[in-house]
């Protein structure tokens, strides 16, 4: 007899989690990108204990059909792709399939969903299994628990840093939704405190004064341009405004959070030599392409992304920069929700 066996689906979702579900702002990231796939106007994160204890995201999105439970939290199971042309032109920010039969591996998962503003469905997963399946009443969307992430894989659990680290990842991410979604309401709670509130107005220097503060809302500059290929739209801080590191460059193609060390040199070169040696802006640039352009399926966590036509967007990028610095006068009018 072989020695080679299929590995069971529990001990293949593991190590898939392995690589989707690296810390609780994983977790985090995966749940919002599906309430976003699914239309969400607005979606409210609500966290315990940085995620360790709770995750719990809600969406008044499309919701998910009762047949579709099942496969939902199958592995390469998605609603996204279909055939080998979807995947060279993916519109949404999931399409692996790969994301809720991962977490449902390391957590205990509740799930609870209603396609029709009727009849919602309950479900509880447990070890990539379903285990209870109840009818129950909801208005149209989804919500998933997530609780004791890690507890069968100890050694994840010991990676993960401390609770203000783990919740600074989490805050992080959820900014950048914020500011990548502006037409959504988000909302942010952690351990019953609001981190994060948006109105879902559409205006990015409104999202980037909720989480930048007002000192750098009033001194931003709004940039909008395009060629044939690519448009760029964005907010960059008045060269005053350094910080000690890249972390405030948030880019984000079709609405994905990207990191890219290309056209980060774009985005500098555009300040040149109004960024004191080692200091960085704060900008939010989205870049609008046809999806056929851009290749996400890189990494398992989607921000490492390949290009085509780069230099002809690094060009785009660094000219708008330049001109909106040079028209320096412009201040943006700033309403603030209370
Ligand atoms: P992917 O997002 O890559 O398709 P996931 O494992 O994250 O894979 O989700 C599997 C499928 O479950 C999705 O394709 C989608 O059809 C459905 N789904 C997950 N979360 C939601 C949600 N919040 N609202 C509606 N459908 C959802
Ligand atoms: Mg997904």
């Amino acid at each position: 007899m072989g020695k080679i066996q299929e590995l069971d689906r529990q001990l293949a979702n593991k190590i898939a989690a392995g690589e989707v579900v690296e810390r609780p702002a994983s977790v985090v990231k995966e749940l919002v990108e599906n309430a976003i796939d699914a239309g969400a106007t607005e979606i409210t994160v609500k966290v315990k204990e940085a995620g360790l204890v709770s995750i719990g995201v809600t969406d008044n999105g499309s919701g998910i059909l009762e047949e579709d439970i099942p496969l939902a939290f199958g592995r390469h199971a998605t609603s996204k792709i279909h055939n080998n042309h979807d995947l060279f032109h993916i519109r949404t920010l999931g399409f692996r399939g790969e994301a809720l039969a991962s977490i449902t591996s390391v957590s205990r998962v509740t799930l609870k969903t209603c396609a029709d503003n009727a009849v919602g469905h309950l479900v509880k997963i447990e070890n990539s299994d379903m285990i209870e399946k109840t009818l129950t009443r909801a208005k149209k969307g989804t919500e998933v628990l997530v609780e004791d992430l890690f507890y069968n894989t100890p050694a994840r659990l010991k990676y993960v840093k401390s609770l203000h680290t783990e919740l600074g990842k989490i805050t992080d991410i959820m900014n950048r939704f914020a500011m990548s979604h502006t037409h959504i309401r988000f909302k942010l709670e952690s351990d019953d405190k609001v981190l994060l509130q948006t109105t879902g107005s559409g205006r990015l220097n409104e999202v980037m004064a909720q989480v930048y503060g007002m000192t750098i809302a009033r001194d931003l500059i709004a940039i909008n341009g395009q060629t044939g290929d690519y448009e760029v739209t964005g907010e960059i801080a008045r060269p005053e405004h350094t910080r000690a590191n890249r972390h405030y460059m948030s880019l984000f193609i079709n609405g994905r959070y990207i990191k890219n060390f290309v056209l980060t040199k774009a985005i500098l070169e555009g300040y040149h030599t109004l960024l004191p040696i080692g200091r960085y802006p704060v900008v939010a640039i989205d870049i609008k392409m046809d999806p056929g352009l851009v290749d996400v399926n890189v990494h398992p966590t989607k921000q490492e992304v390949r290009l085509s036509k780069e230099p002809e967007l690094m060009e785009l990028i660094t000219r708008l920069i330049k001109e909106a610095l040079l028209g320096q006068s412009l201040i943006p009018e700033i309403t603030v929700p209370k």
